[in-house]
Parts: C-alpha cells; sequence; structure tokens
C-alpha cells in the first residue's frame, strides 16, 4: 500500500485544531512511548505533566493549580460534570448549561445519568435569567463557555458562578479553545475573574501543542479527589483520569509549547488571529453577505449553500454553524494569504 500521508493545512477552514508548533511536534515525538497514566513506572512524563497543569494554571489565573491532561475537551467536560455529580448531596442532579454549549455536555449527560438543563442564549451568549430559572436544588453544576465553538462568544462568567455559589452548585468553565486567546482581551473568564471550581482549557486547540493534549483545571485537590479510584496493579495507588493509559506525547507537547509561547508568543498569535478574523469579515461583508461579528477570531458568514458547495469543491474544508453560516476559525495555520485566495475563490465563484 502507498505511505498514507495526512492532509496539509492550507485549506482547512474550520478546524479547531492546528499544525502543532515545531517545538510540541519534536517533544510529542521524543515521548511517544511514555504513558502519564502509569507515573509511579513514567515519571519524567509525570513530572512534565504537573509542569503543564501549573502553566496551564498560569495561563488561567490559577496558583497551585490541580488538574490533568486529558484526551481532549470533551473528557475534561464530562469529567467536570463527573466530579459535580460525585461531590453534590442529591439523588436526582442536574446541570445547567447554555444552548451554545459543546455537545460534549450532552454525552456527559448521558453517561453520568445526570439531567442536562439548556439555558436560552441572548446575543449568542447565556441569558442569565433563562439560567436562573433552571437552577433548583438538586442542581449541582452551572456552565459557562468561554469562547464557543461556533461563534467565539464569552458567557458572562462571574454572574453564572455568583448563581452557582447560591445554589451551592459547583461552576465549570469551558474555555477548550478560548482559554490560549482570552488572557489577551479584556473578558472576565479566568479563576481570578470569579469563583470557578473547575475549567476545561486545551493545549491542542490555541495552544498549538500535539494531539491529544487537552486540559482540566480544578481550584483544588479535593475537587479532584472526587473522581478518585484505586488502582491495584499499578505502581501508584490512584487514578483520577477517565481514560488509563494516556498519550505522554500529548503532555510533553503541552509543557513545550506553552514554555515556548506563554506569554508573548501566544499573544503575538492572538493578535493575527483576530486581526484576520476583522479582516475576513469586513472583506465578506463589503460583498454583500450578512456576518456574525468576530468578538474572538471565530467568522461566521452567511454565504449561500451553492456557494458553500462549490468552495468545497475546490478543497475548503469549511463547516457550517447549527443556524447554517459558513464559519472560519482563524487557527494559527488561517494565514492572511490563503484568506485572500480563500476570498479570490468567492469571487470567481458567487
Ligand atoms: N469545548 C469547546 C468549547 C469546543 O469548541 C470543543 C471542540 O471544538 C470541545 C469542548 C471538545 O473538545 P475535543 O474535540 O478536544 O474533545
Amino acid at each position: 500500500m502507498q505511505r498514507a500521508e495526512p492532509q496539509d493545512f492550507s485549506r482547512v477552514l474550520s478546524s479547531m485544531c492546528t499544525e502543532p508548533h515545531p517545538t510540541a511536534r519534536d517533544a510529542a515525538e521524543r515521548f511517544l512511548a511514555t504513558n502519564p497514566g502509569d507515573p509511579g513506572t513514567y515519571e519524567t512524563v509525570a513530572k512534565m505533566e504537573r509542569e503543564a497543569v501549573d502553566l496551564l494554571g498560569q495561563v488561567a489565573g490559577l496558583q497551585d493549580a490541580a488538574g490533568y491532561i486529558a484526551s481532549g475537551g470533551t473528557e475534561a467536560n464530562i469529567q467536570a460534570v463527573r466530579i459535580a455529580r460525585n461531590r453534590a448531596d442529591t439523588r436526582d442532579p442536574n446541570f445547567v448549561a447554555p444552548a451554545s454549549a459543546h455537545f460534549s455536555f450532552r454525552k456527559a449527560a448521558d453517561i453520568l445519568g445526570v439531567e442536562l438543563r439548556t439555558a436560552p442564549l441572548e446575543d449568542y451568549r447565556a441569558n442569565l435569567d433563562g439560567v436562573a430559572e433552571l437552577i433548583d436544588d438538586d442542581t449541582a453544576l452551572v456552565v459557562g463557555v468561554a469562547g464557543t465553538t461556533e461563534y467565539g462568544r464569552v458567557d458572562p462568567i462571574p454572574a453564572l458562578s455568583d448563581m452557582a455559589t447560591d445554589a451551592d452548585a459547583l461552576c465549570h468553565v469551558d474555555a477548550a479553545w478560548g482559554g490560549f486567546v482570552l488572557p489577551f482581551t479584556a473578558h472576565a473568564w479566568d479563576f481570578s475573574d470569579a469563583d470557578i471550581d473547575t475549567m476545561t482549557i486545551d493545549p491542542h486547540k490555541m495552544g498549538q501543542a500535539a494531539v491529544p493534549a487537552g486540559g482540566l483545571l480544578a481550584r483544588g485537590p479535593e475537587l479532584l479527589d472526587e473522581l478518585a479510584i484505586d488502582t491495584p496493579y499499578l505502581e501508584s495507588t490512584s487514578q483520577v483520569t477517565l481514560t488509563g493509559t494516556r498519550s505522554g506525547a500529548g503532555v510533553a507537547s503541552a509543557v513545550a509549547v506553552m514554555e515556548e509561547l506563554w506569554r508573548e508568543g501566544y499573544e503575538r498569535q492572538y493578535r493575527q488571529s483576530q486581526t484576520n478574523a476583522d479582516w475576513l469579515a469586513a472583506e465578506v461583508r463589503s460583498r454583500g453577505f450578512d456576518v456574525v461579528s468576530p468578538v474572538l477570531p471565530i467568522v461566521a458568514m452567511d454565504l449561500p449553500h451553492d456557494l458553500v458547495a462549490d468552495l468545497r469543491e475546490r478543497g475548503w474544508r469549511i463547516s457550517r454553524t447549527e443556524a447554517d453560516e459558513a464559519r472560519v476559525v482563524c487557527m494559527p495555520h488561517v494565514t492572511r494569504p490563503m484568506l485572500q485566495e480563500f476570498l479570490a475563490d468567492i469571487d470567481e465563484l458567487a
């Protein structure tokens, strides 16, 4: 069989992953044969994982962070719901999340037997009255999203965390994608802005680490302890992760790239991505199409179906939002020349 090659990124417009930074790629390769799921045996990578969590804590405004490098945002979100469920003093727990929340929360509800209550949106963000109406004595968790998947919107995190506190529930922030761009904005989203208990923040998205490197952070180790399971046959005695054997490559690449880019490198990347998003939005608007203004570097545009189909024919990898807009995520590999080429194709095909 011919040797298969991965896709190149020159026409990938909607992915939330990107080409790993060269430092991340190198570290991933070196640590391929390591398993942080067995820290007693794989000591070096286990130590690196603590560094990774520490660095993620710096990005998210949390000193002495607890947490681990997960397989991705899905696992981190599931685990956050699991922590809240295990801690809650009810037989019939529920959690409240805005309609914009990632579908991984639906998986969490299904797997964990916790009811998901979906709050309405207002201008793409959680509507606070709507959230308040859904909270009751059985609410274990209130979720806010810091950088929504479709429109890059940031929920009113401090208000949501106040509501969680009043209800004796936990507050989880899903910053899986937004966590590496939000530090350079004025949004209130991190542990220093609000009484947040857990957070999803993924190095393998805007952090430019190799897949798989998601991140779960918790304000303190006692929250993670809610997940602890005894591990009789390993050298270590308990495990809080969802998966057993895990990728040391993901852990090593996350540490390497965060050490390299936090914080100037990430700030430079954010500015470039945001400038590109603003530029693309203005260009597409000037051609007569509606555009949802990019608060963070994600542009949703009302392009006709036929046009999107033709663009796909030309190799552009572009997805649609639930409301049917075409969506461009300005990841690090999405450069200005690439967007110019994309616009030239729109002009030719429209
Ligand atoms: N949360 C948000 C906000 C996301 O955008 C995504 C994926 O795009 C996820 C969670 C799930 O992350 P993963 O695909 O790494 O499991």
